[in-house]
């Protein structure tokens, strides 16, 4: 019978750092990975609390030049269309988000997203509420650029981990997709979240299922024996409950909380020891990796033939990149959204992305977590 999901299996090492969850000082070590060329850090699995970080954790400057050699690579290898598209699909999702919003009574007047991309998911928001003001928090200089350009919202050059003082208790709701995975210290977010909303705020989160995102490194690990590549900085993976007690203790309870997209795990992640879903292996720091093999999970459709270097690859591409190219009110022309009649495009939004299967995140099965959590008022 299959287990679902698989036990992943460490062996005890002494870490490097403390759980920047539980501060436990005990770990299980489940794999390593090469953050481009520039870090090699163990995968480790905190024995108390569950929670798989990488030890050493990245530094800021670290981070920032992987993310945007990252930015760039994601920038060169979707087209101008499909950029388009993505747009609009966070449109809808936001849209989506909003009216499930409006149906709980939760009318968000000061919102800040944290780490926005295309800023259309705000958009979405500000689509059923357009009253609400948006201001977006991002490290990336050229994002903020965009989003101010696009969306006109106030922006905030910043990591989400260093608390900015004059926006204390100033949201209603604070929005991070798809960043939580991405901190260096997430007890250290989350506090700070907490701290930028007003009493009785809301946080809304998507992040993937830690079990699942780590299966293609640890299965790296385990057929391998030897390091994963590294492009993207998830540097945390969520335990369902350890995640939902991290909240707890951080102030804030569910609303909603559940898993969604099951057919990654039909595929067999989390629980599948199969070659096809491993991680590629660095190598020497990523030389003449073939990442345009299209069994490499997360690395589909990728135009280069290798990124050994993050360095070079910023210095390199930079040149080639280029701006979305379309205007909002392009990107928004479509026959569904219009303020005559926004039950249309709610209703064509729940079309494309409603949810149908929600399982609980304890249960560590599917892709994707959605987090909606209220701060408690002491
Ligand atoms: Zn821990």
């Amino acid at each position: 019978m299959i287990r679902l999901p698989a036990r992943i299996e460490g062996k005890p090492v002494k870490r490097e750092e403390p759980c920047r969850v539980c501060g436990a000082t005990s770990a299980e070590q489940i794999g390593t990975v090469d953050y481009w060329d520039i870090k090699t850090s163990r995968l480790v699995k905190c024995p108390l609390c569950r929670h798989i970080q990488l030890d050493p954790m990245l530094t800021d400057d670290e981070t920032s030049r992987g993310c945007f050699a990252y930015y760039i690579e994601e920038l060169l290898r979707t087209g101008h269309e499909e950029m388009a598209k993505n747009c609009v699909r966070n449109f809808r999702r936001g849209v989506l988000f909003g009216f499930s919003l409006k149906k709980k009574n939760i009318l968000p007047g000061q919102v800040l997203e944290l780490g926005p991309g295309s800023g259309y998911f705000s958009a979405g928001l500000q689509f059923v509420f357009p009253q609400c003001l948006v201001t977006v928090m991002d490290v990336n200089p050229e994002v903020l650029r965009s989003n101010r350009e696009h969306h006109q919202y106030k922006t905030i050059q910043g990591l989400p981990d260093n608390f900015i003082e004059e926006y204390q208790g100033k949201f209603d709701l604070v929005i991070a997709r798809d960043i939580i995975e991405h901190v260096t210290n997430i007890s250290t977010v989350l506090t700070n979240i907490n701290l930028y909303l007003k009493p009785g705020g809301h946080l809304h989160f998507i992040t993937p299922n830690g079990h699942e995102d780590v299966w293609k490194h640890y299965l790296t690990a385990i057929l391998k024996g030897q390091p994963s590549l590294l492009l993207i900085n998830h540097v945390n993976y969520y335990d369902g409950k350890g995640l939902r007690d991290l909240l707890y203790m951080k102030g804030f309870t569910p609303v909603d909380y559940y898993t969604y997209t099951i057919k990654t795990t039909l595929r067999g992640s989390g629980w599948k020891k199969s070659s096809k879903l491993m991680n590629p292996v660095s190598g020497n720091g990523g030389m003449n990796l073939n990442i345009s093999d299209p069994n490499s999970t997360g690395l589909k459709q990728q135009a280069g033939t290798f990124l050994n270097s993050a360095g070079e690859y910023i210095n390199n591409k930079t040149r080639e990149f280029s701006n979305i190219g379309f205007s909002k009110e392009e990107i928004l022309n479509h026959w569904y959204i219009s303020h005559k009649a926004t039950w249309i495009t709610y209703l064509y939004s729940r079309f494309q992305h409603g949810v149908i299967i929600r399982l609980r995140p304890e249960l560590n099965v599917g892709h994707e977590i959605y987090g909606l959590f209220k701060t408690v008022v002491h």
